[in-house]
């Protein structure tokens, strides 16, 4: 038997998800969450069995990656028992600049690019490593592979992530749009062209994965041709604590006329804005927010509405630049469970302009919307000109199948 190991190192958690081949059936998935503080918890499931929780202090990646490990030796705990069977691991990278365009293995040269963008990716790319560092002694026989979230965006033409400043910044610091959530943007836009049994090369496809962040990709004959995050995951739509886009002038009217220091700016447009900034209620859960504009709260209903009218704006935006469409996908924990905002995004909302503001020729099939489940469901009425599709977001399953592909892995 051979299995994948699908790990994803965050700041302060590690996910992981062992899938057996040749089926890429998920065996045991779980994380390991708040590393570092006294509340740490390995939470896991294997098979049809229920879901399982234990305090795990541990004190850092390395050591959440031993307790991954011990679990996966373990049979009675759901584990497959011997590790000698993973033939490969699969890292869940961000940052890997415009140089890597796929899944790759790691080499020397590989953990170097990635502590060379950590600079991009402070937060994401030294925890990555770390967990590579450490599947490496824990899970020697495997081969460690990285799957990076910039790669899918990396056939990003140079007109569309191109900013309007002086050409050195972009030649000397690399500052241009790279992009993120890559891996599920693919994984989405894969699984819709074989719902619709047409090859990728044939569609123009736009994906939305609207989640805690959440961004809309342009797919023209499978690749990515733009997208709505940047240099960093803080432009595009607005998300959950995120600005989004904004006019940088705020920034230098925050620190010239307000006073605040650039590191607490940074802090306000990253952790205090989006939905949680606009709708003042402590939450930036996109449920919390609905239930409060439901009961009549007018700030959450405002930041529900400025959220429909952006992600409206890109999928316009993104339908011109490919010269039309051919399916609309939604992913994420927003995209493919709140049917509202298929709704309002496809259909118009309330106080959104006019009337009858539907998405050009698009038409939904309300029930179809509401119920809808299962790998990918459509939700369109057959009088729709192209297809509205929900895809649930599932990274770790793109990665085992990237990682399968570059190892051509077989049982
Ligand atoms: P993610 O970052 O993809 O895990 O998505 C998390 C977001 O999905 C949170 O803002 C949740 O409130 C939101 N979410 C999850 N389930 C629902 C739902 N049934 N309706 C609306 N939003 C949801």
């Amino acid at each position: 038997m051979i299995f994948i190991l699908v790990i994803n190192a965050g700041s302060s958690s590690v996910k992981f998800s062992l899938f057996r081949l040749p089926e890429k059936e998920r065996v045991i998935q779980g994380s390991i969450e708040r590393i570092g503080t006294e509340a740490a918890r390995l939470s896991w499931q294997s098979g049809s069995a229920l879901p399982w929780s234990v305090p795990c202090p541990v004190a850092e990646t390395g050591e959440a990656i031993s307790r991954i490990a011990a679990l996966l030796k373990d049979k009675e705990r759901g584990g497959i028992g011997s590790i000698e069977e993973i033939k490969a691991v699969g890292h869940r990278v961000v940052h890997g600049g415009d140089e890597i365009h796929g899944p790759v293995r790691v080499t020397d040269q590989i953990k170097e690019l990635i502590r060379r963008y950590s600079e991009l990716a402070p937060l994401h790319n030294p925890m990555n490593l770390l967990g590579i560092e450490a599947c490496g002694r824990e899970f020697a026989q495997a081969v460690q592979t990285a799957v990076f979230d910039t790669a899918f965006h990396a056939t990003m033409p140079e007109h569309a992530f191109l900013y309007g400043l002086p050409w050195e910044l972009y030649q000397d610091c690399g500052i241009r749009k790279y992009g993120f959530h890559g891996t599920s943007h693919c994984y989405a836009a894969r699984i819709a062209a074989r719902h619709l049994g047409r090859r990728p090369e044939e569609l123009r496809i736009i994906t939305c994965h609207l989640g805690n962040g959440s961004s809309v990709t342009a797919v023209e004959k499978g690749l990515s041709v733009d997208t709505s995050m940047g240099f960093t995951p803080l432009e595009g739509l607005i998300m959950g604590t995120r600005c989004g886009d904004i006019d940088p002038a705020v920034i230098h009217y925050l620190y010239s006329r307000k006073g605040l220091p650039m590191s607490r700016i940074y802090e306000l447009l990253n952790n205090e804005g989006g939905l949680l900034g606009l709708a003042g209620i402590g939450s930036s859960d996109f449920r919390d927010i609905e239930a409060a504009s439901l009961a009549g709260n007018s700030r959450a209903g405002s930041a529900l509405r400025a959220f429909f009218h952006r992600v409206r704006k890109y999928i316009g935006a993104y339908s011109a630049i490919m010269g039309g469409l051919d399916a609309l996908v939604f992913t994420g924990g927003i995209g493919e469970n709140s049917s509202t905002v298929r709704e309002a995004v496809c259909l118009g909302f309330e106080g959104g302009g006019m009337a009858d503001a539907c998405l050009p020729g698009v038409s939904l099939d309300l029930e179809a919307n509401r119920s809808c489940s299962g790998p990918c469901a459509a939700v369109h009425s057959p009088e729709s000109l192209y297809p509205v599709l929900v895809v649930p977001a599932d990274e770790e399953a793109e990665i085992a199948s990237q990682v399968e592909e570059l190892l051509r892995l077989r049982a």
